[in-house]
C-alpha cells in the first residue's frame, strides 16, 4: 500500500476572473521512505497539489489517500488526527517571531496536550535533531534562517510524512546543502517519507529518490531520479 496516493486529482480555484485550473487529473504515488521532488515552474501547480496532500487544500475532484484511508471520507476529528501524521514546512515557515526557539517548537505540544515539562524536554530532543540545541533561548529572527526551526517544529507530532514547501529556495548554496542533509538524515533515521517542492533541478539530485515533473496543472513527466 503507498504511502501517499493521488487518484485522479484536480482542482479548480474560483476567481473573479474566472476559473482556474491548478491541477487537471493528476496522479501519483509516492511509497513509505521515500524523497519525492515535486518540481516545476511558478504556476504549475506544485504547492496545490502538496496543499490536497494533507487536505489544506480539498481537492475539487478525485482522491487522497493516506495509507489507504481516503481523506475525503474522514470526520474533521478523524482528519485532525491524521494531520498529526504530516508534519508540514511552509515556503515563509509560519514562525512565532516574539516566542523563544524553544517556545516555537513547545507550541504545537501544547496544542497536542502535553504538559510543560515533558513539552520542553520533546523539544529539546527535536532542536538537538537539527542542531539548534545550543540556540534554545534566541529568537527566530537570531537565527541565520528559519529552516532548521521549522523542521524541528514540524517533527513535533512524530510525523510519518513531512511536506517541504520550497524549503531551501532562498538560500545560499552551502544553507541549501545542510539543510538537504539534514532532510536527508532525517530520512534515513526516522524513516520520514519527505516530499519536497522545488524549482532547482539541484535539489532533486541532491536528495530525492523520485521526482514528478509539474506542468500546466499535470505531471508531465514522474518516476526514479537515476532514471
Ligand atoms: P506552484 O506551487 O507550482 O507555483 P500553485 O499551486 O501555487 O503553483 O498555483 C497553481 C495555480 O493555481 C496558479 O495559477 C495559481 O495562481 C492558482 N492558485 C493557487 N492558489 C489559489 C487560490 N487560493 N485562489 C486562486 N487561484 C489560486
Amino acid at each position: 500500500m503507498s504511502e501517499i496516493e493521488i487518484k485522479n486529482v484536480s482542482k479548480k480555484y474560483e476567481t473573479k476572473d474566472g476559473t482556474v485550473e491548478a491541477l487537471k487529473n493528476v496522479s501519483l504515488s509516492i511509497e513509505q521512505g521515500d524523497i519525492y521532488g515535486i518540481i516545476g515552474m511558478s504556476g504549475a501547480g506544485k504547492s496545490t497539489l502538496v496543499r490536497c496532500m494533507n487536505f489544506l487544500e480539498e481537492p475539487t475532484e478525485g482522491q487522497v489517500l493516506i495509507k489507504g484511508r481516503t481523506l475525503g471520507s474522514l470526520s474533521k476529528k478523524e482528519l485532525r488526527k491524521q494531520r498529526e501524521d504530516i508534519g508540514m514546512i511552509f515556503q515563509h515557515f509560519n514562525l512565532l517571531m516574539q516566542k523563544s526557539v524553544i517556545d516555537n517548537v513547545c507550541f504545537p505540544l501544547y496544542i497536542q496536550g502535553k504538559k510543560k515539562k515533558e513539552a520542553r524536554a520533546k523539544a529539546l530532543e527535536l532542536l538537538e535533531i537539527v542542531g539548534l540545541q545550543d540556540r534554545a533561548k534566541a529568537y527566530p529572527a537570531q537565527l541565520s534562517g528559519g529552516q532548521k526551526l521549522a523542521i524541528a517544529r514540524a517533527l513535533a507530532s512524530n510525523p510519518k510524512i513531512l511536506l517541504c514547501d520550497e524549503a531551501t529556495s532562498a538560500l545560499d548554496p552551502q544553507t541549501t546543502a545542510s539543510i538537504l542533509e539534514l532532510l536527508e538524515s532525517i530520512n534515513k533515521r526516522f524513516g520520514i517519507t519527505i516530499v519536497i517542492i522545488t524549482h532547482q533541478m539541484s535539489v532533486v539530485r541532491e536528495i530525492c529518490t523520485h521526482v514528478a515533473i509539474m506542468k500546466d496543472g499535470q505531471v508531465a513527466e514522474k518516476g526514479l531520479v537515476t532514471e
